[in-house]
């Protein structure tokens, strides 16, 4: 399978190797764990080996299957066409040699990851997809996909950077394109039939989700961080009925754990939300570093978290048998996301404040990766929300490397003395 995949089998096995033993130092060596993550420790060591074959087996049944690297992308559009979405990750220090060969050093680890996972030959998810989905968020992405395009087919969306009328309009306009582009490649027509069924797949992912961290308001909290990152890592590739469906069976668990007044650290332990940068699959460091040092993460502010799962699309007073009045619905949640790319953002900082207070924060940590001018420059803001709260934050930059981690564990531990 990975030889016809053009995978470099070397390489690919040495990463195996390496994710295998930081899962296991990371993730098995947490006490209290929650039963139900015996489903995600599961996906984990299939993650280059069931998923692969389902999705080539959806390949021979000539459904397309198509990756994307943003929140921007509806997976609703490429669900109706019968076609299986996968979100890629990027999230490891792999290929970077490669990568800088291609683009200057100083471009954001995430990036330099998904091309860096491309060169080496390392990633069968994107070897897998038919074509990729881009989108005009920050310079580094834009610039980076027209490379990009050159390894694998590349549809670029543009994603405006702000919400006026004329932008929301662009916005309307790109979803249109974006739905002709899936329709062409699939071979199928996107009805409003499909699109209704697209929906109630991906709101019921979504709502499981928000079920999951409405929870984490307890305390003591029924679940690590560590464990909610990997849902949320694990939402934008497993098939989403099969996901719901644990995750579902999941929350009963923790719903019980609450009642109970079980968690997985004492009640009293110091509390923290994550806010910044997306924190793709198998990026772990900073959520580690956190609970290692004797705090639990109840939230994550982040494309990898409630950022892109908190809204749904909401078909009330919709005629069901419009598709462009569905599309219209569809657009408007996506463009609700509040990526730093945009200008203003001010929704994103009343969602932390929203967050803190509800999930019981005691401090924040803003998570920024290196070279991300976007959120470094957005930390700025979120300093302010924090002394309104109320509540420190520690600011934080970093890229992939594990170089840093003594010097990011001091900081984590004179900031959570400020919140015990
Ligand atoms: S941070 Fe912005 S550009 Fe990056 S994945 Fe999230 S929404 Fe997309
Ligand atoms: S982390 Fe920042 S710089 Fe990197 S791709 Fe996302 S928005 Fe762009």
């Amino acid at each position: 399978m990975w030889t016809d995949l053009g995978l470099d089998l070397e390489a690919h096995a040495g990463l195996m190797n390496v994710l295998g033993s930081f899962y296991t130092d990371i993730y098995l060596t947490q006490t209290n764990r929650p039963k139900g993550m015996e489903y995600l420790d599961f996906v984990i060591s299939e993650v280059h080996g069931l998923r692969i074959e389902e999705l080539l087996a959806a390949k021979a049944q000539g459904r397309k299957v198509i990756g994307a690297f943003c929140l921007y992308v509806p997976e609703e559009i490429l669900i109706a066409a019968d076609a299986v979405s996968v979100g890629l990750c990027a999230g490891a220090d792999i290929g970077t040699a490669q990568a800088e060969q291609v683009l200057p050093r100083n471009t954001c680890a995430l990036i330099k990851s998904f091309f860096g996972f491309k060169l080496a030959g390392l990633c069968p998810y994107v070897e897998a997809c038919d074509f990729v989905i881009g989108e005009t968020t920050c310079d580094g992405k834009t610039k980076a996909y027209e490379i990009f395009n050159q390894y694998k087919e590349t549809f670029v969306l543009e994603v405006p950077h702000t919400k006026s009328p004329a932008a929301t309009k662009l916005w309307r306009s790109e979803i249109g394109r974006l739905v002709e582009k899936v329709e062409t490649a699939a071979g199928k027509k996107i009805t409003a039939a499909n699109l209704l069924k697209a929906i109630e797949t991906v709101n019921a992912k979504r709502a499981v989700l928000g079920r999951l961290n409405l929870l984490r308001a307890a305390d003591p909290a029924p679940i690590s961080g560590r464990d909610a990152l990997l849902i949320n890592q694990v939402a934008f590739y497993d098939d989403p009925v099969r996901f719901t469906k644990k995750i579902g069976e999941l929350c009963d668990e923790l719903e019980a754990r609450v009642a109970a007044r079980e968690g997985v650290a004492p009640k009293g332990t110091p509390r923290v939300l994550l806010s910044g940068c997306p924190m793709a699959i198998p990026n772990w460091k900073v959520p580690f570093l956190v609970e290692k040092n004797g705090a639990v993460i109840v939230g994550e502010e982040s494309c990898v978290g409630e950022r892109g799962t908190r809204n749904l699309v909401d078909l009330t007073g919709v005629d069901i048998s419009d598709r462009d009045a569905i599309l219209d619905r569809i657009a408007e949640r996506y463009f609700k996301i509040d990526c730093a790319v945009f200008t203003p953002n001010a929704d994103r900082n009343l969602h932390v404040r929203e967050m803190s207070a509800r999930n019981h924060a005691g401090g924040v940590i803003h998570y920024a990766i290196q070279f991300c001018t976007p959120y470094l420059m957005e930390a700025h803001g979120m300093e302010q929300t924090a002394r309104e709260m109320e509540i420190p934050l520690l600011r934080l930059e970093t890229d992939y490397s594990m170089e840093d981690a003594p010097q990011l564990e001091t900081r984590i531990q004179a900031f959570l003395e400020m919140i015990r």
